[in-house]
């Protein structure tokens, strides 16, 4: 038998982006595998839970979960996962934030049902079903599946986490220096996040065009600005760009797409809410001398949720809206 370290990689939820990553990691990819063993990627290959089962605790090197944990299924894979890694790496947005599913967590499982199965003008449903974690089909228990829980957490709300792999999904570099971390032996201390700590605003090649002082006389959304190639920092234009509250290491993607950043990579490390900390910045570059005027500006922005926790509502202090 083999002996190179075993690896698992798993898929919560999440939309699948992360998984594709891997696959992007191109030719480095076969380094991967000639370095190590990976005896768990339902995505990828026929594995099942019980191959997991299996194996004796602490047998896996890692396991790299990405997804939040939506699902009692996911919950209780990655307790198992737990259980048999050494290291257990968030990776990606969402299993490190919550992530765009996670922008869920403004309604509950009831809102979420109601819409999907039974107001969606497309739908076939007279009976109104939705799902049910069992369902009797010939007077017995014929089906069974995975309880739908009424939040989406991040990982390391369900079990403890050694390290984090920011982005959506984190680039091939984020990735590389990852896995090269890992099998050198190099890992910073436990809890880190395996990003540089300064913030994406450091490195942005629109920053020069960052004044010193920003004044913000109304709110832009991207789609209505016609001069979005212009060169020109997002924020001065009026266009909420999450630089100053997301720490670099993606290579500028969006920006380089002439598209602000939404702050997949997550906060900087002294940052505790990628939001609070925005919303904090934004309100020291709104232009006006009364105070009564600020809501107006504000005004200008037809939602706030969406451009400030777009990656990260289940891991601020907010964590999700309270509904009853
Ligand atoms: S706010 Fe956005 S566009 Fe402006 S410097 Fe920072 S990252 Fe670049
Ligand atoms: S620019 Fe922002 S949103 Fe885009 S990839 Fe980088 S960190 Fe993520």
């Amino acid at each position: 038998m083999s002996d190179k370290p075993k690896i698992a990689i798993y898929w919560c939820s999440s939309c699948g982006g992360c998984e594709e990553a891997v696959v992007d990691l191109n030719e480095a990819i076969l380094d991967v595998v000639d370095a190590v063993d990976i005896v768990f990627w339902p995505v990828a290959m026929d594995f099942k839970y019980e191959d997991v089962r299996k194996l004796k605790d602490g047998e896996l090197l890692a396991s790299f979960i990405n997804g939040g944990i939506r699902l009692s299924e996911q919950e209780e894979i990655v307790k198992l996962l737990r259980e048999k890694s050494q290291l257990v790496f968030a990776f990606g947005s969402c299993a490190v934030m919550g992530g765009v599913p996670g922008l869920a967590n403004m309604t509950d499982r009831e809102g979420i049902f109601t819409r999907v199965y039974k107001e969606i003008e497309s739908n076939d449903n007279p009976e109104n079903r939705v799902p049910e974690t069992e369902t009797k089909l010939d007077g017995k228990y014929d089906l069974e599946l995975p309880e739908f829980y009424d939040s989406v957490y991040p990982l390391d709300q369900i079990i403890p986490v050694d390290y984090y792999i920011p982005g959506c999904a984190p680039s091939p570099e984020t990735i590389t220096d990852a896995f090269t971390a890992i099998l050198e032996g190099k890992l910073p201390e436990k809890g880190s996040v395996l990003s540089p700590t300064k913030s994406l605003c450091d490195t942005c090649p629109r920053k020069d065009s960052k004044p010193d002082k920003i004044e913000i006389e109304r709110f832009v959304e991207p789609h209505r600005y016609d001069k979005l190639d212009d060169g020109r920092c997002f924020l001065e234009a009026g266009i909420i760009c999450m630089g100053p509250a997301t720490r670099g290491g993606c290579g500028e993607r969006c920006i380089n797409a002439n598209m602000p950043c939404r702050g997949c990579y997550g906060p900087p490390n002294n940052v505790k809410d990628q939001g609070v900390r925005m919303m904090s910045a934004l309100s020291s570059l709104i232009k006006t001398d009364e105070e009564k005027e600020i809501p107006k500006v504000i005004e200008t922005l037809p939602d706030l949720i969406g451009p400030l926790y777009m990656y990260g509502l289940p891991s601020s202090i907010l964590f999700r809206k309270k509904i009853k």
